[in-house]
C-alpha cells in the first residue's frame, strides 16, 4: 500500500509520556482537580459535540459546572495554567527517537505531512524542535468535533490536499485516534505497547524505524 499523505496525531505521539508532562505542570495540587475535570469535560463533548460555537466557550461552560466558577473564570483557568504553563514544558521535551530521521525518509518520499491534535497546536511543533516537516496541522478544537469524530482527519486530509483513503494517521490512542481515523477512512498505524489482537489498526509498533519501513518499505 503506497500513502499519499502521513498525518500524526501530537501527545504521546511525537514524543513519549505525556500524561508524565500534564501532571508536572507546577503547582500540580491547585491543578489536579482542574486537570481531572477538563478531561471529563472533553469526554462530554466527545460524546456531544457543539460545534456552533468558538470550542473554548464551550468547555469554558461546561467546565465552569465541574468546578463551580462562573465561565469567565474557567476560561481563565485553562488559558493559563493548560495552554500556557503546559505549552511552556515542551521546550524541553524531546520528540521520539527515529521520528525525525521517519519525517526525512517521507518527505524525501515525496509524501505530504500533517499534524493533528486534540489540543491547539501554537508554538508546540516548534518547541519540539519539529518545524517544517508539515504541509497542514490542525487542532480538532478548530472544528469543534475532538477525536474520534471522523471531521477532524477529513478537514485535515482536504487541508493536505488528499483523500482519507490514501492517508495513513498516527495515533496512540486506540479509542480516539485508531477508531476515529478509521471511521473517516484513512489507514492507521497504532504506536503501543500492547497492540490490541483484534484491532482494526493495519499496523502497531513502538519503534519510528519500523513505521518508516511499513510505509517505505524495506529499503
Ligand atoms: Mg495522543
Amino acid at each position: 500500500m503506497r500513502f499519499t499523505a502521513v498525518v500524526f496525531d501530537v501527545d504521546g505521539t511525537l514524543y513519549p509520556n505525556y500524561k508524565m508532562y500534564l501532571a508536572s505542570i507546577p503547582t500540580l495540587l491547585t491543578n489536579f482537580g482542574l486537570v481531572n475535570a477538563l478531561e471529563a469535560v472533553r469526554i462530554e463533548l466527545r460524546k456531544n459535540p457543539e460545534p456552533g460555537d468558538e470550542f473554548h466557550r464551550v468547555q469554558a461552560r461546561h467546565l465552569a459546572r465541574h468546578l463551580g466558577v462562573t465561565p469567565e473564570r474557567a476560561y481563565a483557568l485553562v488559558e493559563s495554567r493548560i495552554y500556557t504553563r503546559w505549552y511552556k514544558i515542551f521546550r524541553s521535551i524531546k520528540p521520539f527517537p527515529g521520528l525525525v530521521d521517519a519525517l526525512e525518509a517521507f518527505q524525501t518520499a515525496g509524501i505530504r505531512l500533517g499534524v493533528l491534535s486534540d489540543f491547539p497546536i501554537r508554538g508546540r511543533l516548534r518547541d519540539l524542535g519539529l518545524d517544517g516537516w508539515w504541509q497542514a496541522s490542525l487542532s480538532s478544537e478548530e472544528t469543534g468535533y475532538l477525536k474520534p469524530h471522523p471531521e477532524s482527519f477529513l478537514r485535515i486530509a482536504a487541508c493536505l490536499g488528499v483523500s482519507p483513503q490514501e492517508t495513513l494517521y498516527v495515533g496512540n490512542s486506540y479509542r480516539y485516534d485508531v477508531l476515529g481515523a478509521k471511521s473517516a477512512g484513512m489507514a492507521v498505524a497504532h504506536l503501543t505497547s500492547k497492540p490490541h489482537k483484534h484491532g482494526v489498526a493495519e499496523f502497531s509498533f513502538e519503534d519510528y524505524r519500523l513505521l518508516r519501513r511499513f510505509v517505505l518499505g524495506a529499503s
